[in-house]
């Protein structure tokens, strides 16, 4: 598996004369620090030589797909789930319909800030998800927080691992998550940088899994005065997507606000960038956790259809202005077509 990860150094691509492919690539690169009209921008250094497909079950999913992560912050019992289920099985055939990846997230293993708040339900919680997934058919997320529990995470069919900001640079937990070689969602840190972010991606790259996604979820920063939860760093999101890397944004922790968590939406579905990570709980007045941004089912749903429309739009201005976006439904091929 290793010999799959391109390096991409430049001085390394060029001592290797097999990498002429990428050492050009990388070469027309640094030539763009300085553009022109002499404007000098740093550059990203890419981590993989094109995006990498997410391998979900047997189905490969290529670039320009959009992840649509939604549930509630905690899984808390069996009724909550089933409800957001049935919320599932009505927005399914719309975020297929845009080429969407509809995954369910819920946390069962919650880092909270005080060890008195729910900490979620542990194992029974990913059980949970587990029977939705088999009831509904779609894949399921949820954060690990320690690698003992690799294992069980297989035991109850994760098809995506997250790496929470608390655990951002917690390099053991996740060297262990990526030899699980299923995708990884990789959140920000709290107050990383974009090459200590990238940095971490690095870890899971160097086991040979290249199935990266990155989260973008706020960072703390000084100007922040209680409105929002943390400060969305889009500039930096797209930045990262330089790496080769697909990025998605989580703007329910970034603000958590659900009026701004609509509007950023919006304005995600018309950008470049690969997907969103929103929470919705049945009820959110009696949520375990983060009840002040999670969505109620029927704005998930709402917000869904938005999208839907938005995404159209997306489409039908890249295809007007000639960007290399394959159309719609013509991204998914079959494990065994490869
Ligand atoms: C979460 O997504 O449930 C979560 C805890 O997010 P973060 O790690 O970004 O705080
Ligand atoms: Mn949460």
């Amino acid at each position: 598996m290793k010999s799959r990860i391109k390096y991409m150094k430049f001085s390394e691509c060029s001592q290797k004369g097999g990498r002429m492919n990428a050492a050009k690539r990388i070469e027309k690169k640094q030539l763009a620090e300085i553009d022109m009209h002499g404007r000098e921008q740093k550059p990203i250094e890419p981590l993989l030589e094109r995006m990498p497909r997410i391998k979900i079950n047997d189905t490969y999913y290529y670039e320009n797909r959009f992840f649509v992560i939604a549930g509630p912050c905690s899984v808390e019992n069996r009724e909550q789930m089933e409800k957001v289920g049935e919320t599932f099985k009505e927005i399914k055939g719309i975020v297929e319909g845009f080429s969407g990846i509809l995954v369910l997230r819920g946390g069962a293993y919650k880092p909270r800030t005080s060890p008195r708040s729910f900490q979620g339900l542990g194992e029974e919680g990913l059980k949970l998800l587990k029977e939705i997934k088999d009831a509904v058919g779609m894949p399921i997320v949820s954060e690990i927080v320690d690698p003992r529990h690799v294992e069980l995470f297989a035991k109850y069919d994760l098809d995506i691992l997250q790496i929470g900001a608390r655990n951002a640079q917690n390099y053991e937990l996740i060297r262990e998550a990526a030899r699980s070689m299923k995708p990884i969602l990789l959140k920000r840190g709290m107050a990383e940088g974009l090459t200590e972010w990238l940095g971490a991606a690095q870890y899971i790259l160097e086991e040979g899994n290249e199935q990266v996604i990155l989260c973008e979820r706020g960072i703390k920063a000084g100007a922040n005065d209680g409105f929002t939860r943390n400060v969305l760093d889009l500039p930096t999101a797209l930045l990262a997507k330089e790496a080769n890397l697909p990025v998605i944004i989580d703007p329910s922790h970034a603000t958590g606000r659900v009026d701004l968590i609509k509007q950023l939406s919006h304005l995600i579905a018309l950008s470049n960038l690969d997907g969103i990570m929103i929470e919705a709980h049945p009820s959110p007045r009696e949520a375990l956790s983060d009840r002040n941004q999670q969505l109620t089912l029927e704005e998930l749903a709402d917000l869904i259809e938005d999208i839907a429309q938005l995404r159209e739009i997306y489409y039908k201005l890249n295809t007007l202005n000639n960007k290399d976006l394959k159309p719609i439904g013509a991204i998914e091929y079959n494990a065994q077509q490869l």
